[in-house]
C-alpha cells in the first residue's frame, strides 16, 4: 500500500522562499531544493515538495493539487480562493498601502473620490474602499505599480511597502495602509484523516520550533 504524504507548495523564488526552506529545515524535514527541480520528496517525512510561483499557490491548494503551502496573507485575500488558513509564520511581513505623489496634500481618503487608483491587489482594495465609502477607478496592473502616477495612469497607488524606500525613490508618500501581511500556511478544505494527522505533526512541530524563538 502507498504510504500517504504531504504536499506542499512553497514559493521556487522569491521573498518567502528562504524562509520557508528555513522553517522545514528547524523542523527536521529535509528535502532538495534550489536544483531547479520543479518537486522534491523529502527523504525523512512523508511529504513532497512543489516548487511554484506565489501567486499559484492557492488556487493549487483549492484545488487539491497540493494539500498545503506556504503564501503571503496578501496573496492568499487577493486570490478568493477557497482555502483554510492553518497557521501564521511571521516572516515577511509587509504592509499594503495607498501611496500618493509627494507634493500633494492629504486630508482624508475621501481625498481619492473620483481618482484613478494603479495596483495589483484590485479585490483587497475595492473592499477597502466600499467598506470606507469611497468611490474611485481601480487600475488593475501586474508590476511597477509606482511608475503610474509618474505617467500619468493614476493619481495614486496601493502596492505592498517593508521599508517605502520604492516609494521615496518614486516620489511618493505612504498616505494609508490597507491591509497587514505575513506568510501564512494554508490548506486544502477537506484534507483526508490520514493527511490531517501529518499536518498536526507538522504543526506541532512547527509551534515548537516558533516557541523556541520566543
Ligand atoms: P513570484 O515570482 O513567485 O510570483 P513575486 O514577485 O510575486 O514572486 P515576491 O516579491 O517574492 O513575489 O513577494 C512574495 C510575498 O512576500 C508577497 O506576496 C508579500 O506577502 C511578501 N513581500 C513582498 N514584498 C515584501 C517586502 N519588501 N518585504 C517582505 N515581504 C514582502
Ligand atoms: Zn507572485
Amino acid at each position: 500500500m502507498a504510504t500517504t504524504m504531504l504536499r506542499i507548495a512553497l514559493q521556487k523564488s522569491g521573498r518567502l522562499s528562504e524562509d520557508s526552506y528555513q522553517l522545514f529545515k528547524e523542523c527536521g524535514i529535509r528535502f532538495d531544493y534550489g536544483t531547479g527541480k520543479l518537486k522534491s520528496v523529502s527523504s525523512n517525512f512523508p511529504a513532497e515538495f512543489l516548487f511554484l510561483r506565489d501567486d499559484d499557490i492557492p488556487g493549487y491548494v483549492e484545488d487539491g493539487v497540493a494539500d498545503l503551502g506556504i503564501v503571503g496573507e496578501n496573496v492568499a485575500v487577493e486570490t478568493g480562493r477557497a482555502v483554510q488558513t492553518v497557521h501564521k509564520l511571521g516572516f515577511s511581513k509587509c504592509r499594503l498601502s495607498i501611496a500618493i505623489p509627494r507634493g500633494e496634500t492629504y486630508n482624508s481618503l475621501h481625498d481619492l473620490n473620483g481618482k484613478n487608483i494603479a495596483t495589483s491587489y484590485p479585490r483587497l482594495l475595492g473592499n477597502y474602499l466600499a467598506e470606507q465609502g469611497v468611490t474611485a477607478q481601480i487600475h488593475e496592473i501586474s508590476g511597477s505599480v509606482e511608475i503610474a502616477p509618474s505617467i500619468g495612469l493614476a493619481e495614486a497607488v496601493c502596492d505592498i511597502v517593508s521599508s517605502g524606500s520604492t516609494l521615496l525613490s518614486n516620489g511618493l508618500k505612504e498616505v494609508e495602509t490597507i491591509f497587514r501581511s505575513e506568510a501564512i500556511m494554508i490548506a486544502s478544505n477537506d484534507l483526508e484523516a490520514e493527511k490531517q494527522a501529518l499536518l498536526d505533526k507538522l504543526l506541532f512541530r512547527i509551534k515548537a520550533v516558533q516557541a523556541a524563538k520566543n
